[in-house]
């Protein structure tokens, strides 16, 4: 018998698939609505000016090597990405109760608090996690590869095309106590909604209750509303109110370094003394699974948390991403009620907020874009704002207009 006889043919993963579709398209009017990757008006990869100019620092720097940076990861950079999370004046920083490890970027800082999870957590009953409804589908995998059974708890509603608020605090009371719940921070992948300030703190008052873990998931900081404190609020927020927790932290997006796998697993604990015997976990597994992080992307992001003036220009540099896609939205927004009348409410449209948004619109409609306009985007209806540009949106409004019509 063949050695791999038993090996399945795995599907492709769905949305690597979408991509080459799009690529192999030769009509010119097609449009890639299924990346979650910033695209400028010209429908292009974005280096940000901010770290063009560090990584000119990086390469002007006579004194840096190649060595293995430290298991945990480079240290300013770690910190520099705890402050940015949880903020300048963090009690849980300057209290020590802080672990940082550097991780391969956010699918790296998910998989990491997932096994440390699966390994020192008392779960109460089965190892389990509950994911929102929908979720970013890597989540699945992640959890089942450590032994961790995703369960659901309701989120988006697609009668309001909004927040099931109802059904997912309901979840949250029936659960068992002491339960894991994995919360996306902000810009909520795929859906595009976010409970609101008041809604976080009635959900923060049900996790106390119920003495729940918050796995927090930030992949878009920045992103949502441009501004890199409004976007850690929820976080911020759990920390303020004891919450045991930790942070997946990504760089991909929000300082577009996508392929250098930039991230950080921050988990908050209640003394210096516990975060010192979890780091001492964490270095054991982190030195089995990879043994060090890689240093170029953290070198960037290093130099710019911790130098006030780059700092600033990469506010900007965030300003300028977040604002073209909250610009995409007013505008295919107008195109759709004012321009086109096309029937149906579209509101949710510029109440959604990061990269991606749930237009609502059926798998066979999505289907139909893809089909009839060369427009790809995923067939639950989301598209990714990023993709449009001031030459393609009207395009696509009125492809958008022909499906549901
Ligand atoms: N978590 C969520 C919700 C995401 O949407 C993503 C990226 O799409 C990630 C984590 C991690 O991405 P990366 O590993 O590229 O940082």
């Amino acid at each position: 018998a063949e050695t791999w006889n038993n090996v399945p043919l795995a599907p492709p993963d769905s949305i690597f698939k979408l991509t080459a579709a799009y690529k192999a398209d030769p009509y010119p009017h097609k449009i890639n609505l299924g990346v979650g990757a910033y695209r400028d008006d010209d429908s292009k990869p974005w280096v940000l000016p901010v770290v063009k100019k560090a990584s000119q620092i990086i390469l002007n720097d006579a004194t840096l090597d190649h060595e293995y940076l430290p298991i945990t990861g480079l240290s300013e950079f770690v910190t520099g990405a705890a402050r940015l999370i949880l903020g300048e004046n963090s009690p849980a920083i300057s209290e020590g109760r802080v672990v940082s490890v550097q991780t391969i970027s956010g699918t790296g800082a998910n998989h990491l608090g997932a096994l440390f999870l699966s390994r020192y957590y008392h779960f109460n009953g089965d190892k389990a996690i509950y994911l929102s409804d929908p979720t970013w589908a890597n989540h699945f995998a992640i959890f089942n590869n450590v032994g961790i059974k995703p369960l659901l708890y309701p989120y988006y509603d697609p009668k309001t095309i909004g927040l099931d608020f109802t059904g997912f605090i309901a979840t949250l009371q029936s659960a068992p106590e002491r339960s894991v719940f994995l919360l996306h921070a902000c810009a909520h992948n795929p859906t595009g909604v976010d409970p609101t300030e008041e809604q976080w703190k009635t959900i923060a008052d049900v996790v106390v209750a119920k003495q729940h873990y918050a796995f927090f998931d930030t992949a878009y900081q920045g992103f949502a509303s441009g501004d890199l404190e409004r976007d850690a609020t929820a976080v911020r927020y759990f920390v303020s109110r004891g919450v045991p927790l930790l942070v997946c932290q990504s760089f991909a997006k929000n300082a577009g370094l996508y392929g250098e796998r930039v991230g950080a697993l921050h988990i908050v604990t209640p003394t210096k003394e516990t975060a010192d015997r979890v780091r001492s976990q964490l270095s054991v597994l982190q030195r089995s699974e990879i043994s060090n992080p890689p240093s170029y992307g953290a070198r960037i992001v290093a130099l710019i948390l911790n130098n006030p003036e780059l700092f600033e220009e990469w506010k900007a540099d965030i300003r300028t991403m977040a604002g073209r896609i909250i610009q995409m939205r007013k505008e295919l927004y107008r195109l759709l009620t004012e321009e086109l009348k096309t029937p149906g409410n579209w509101e949710h449209i510029v109440n959604q907020i990061g990269m991606f948004s749930f237009t609502g619109i059926s798998e066979v409609q999505s289907k139909a874009l893809t089909e009839g306009a060369h427009v790809y985007l995923t067939t639950n209806g989301r598209i990714s704002m990023a993709g449009l540009n001031s030459k393609n949106i009207r395009y696509f409004a009125e492809a958008l207009d022909g499906v549901v019509r």
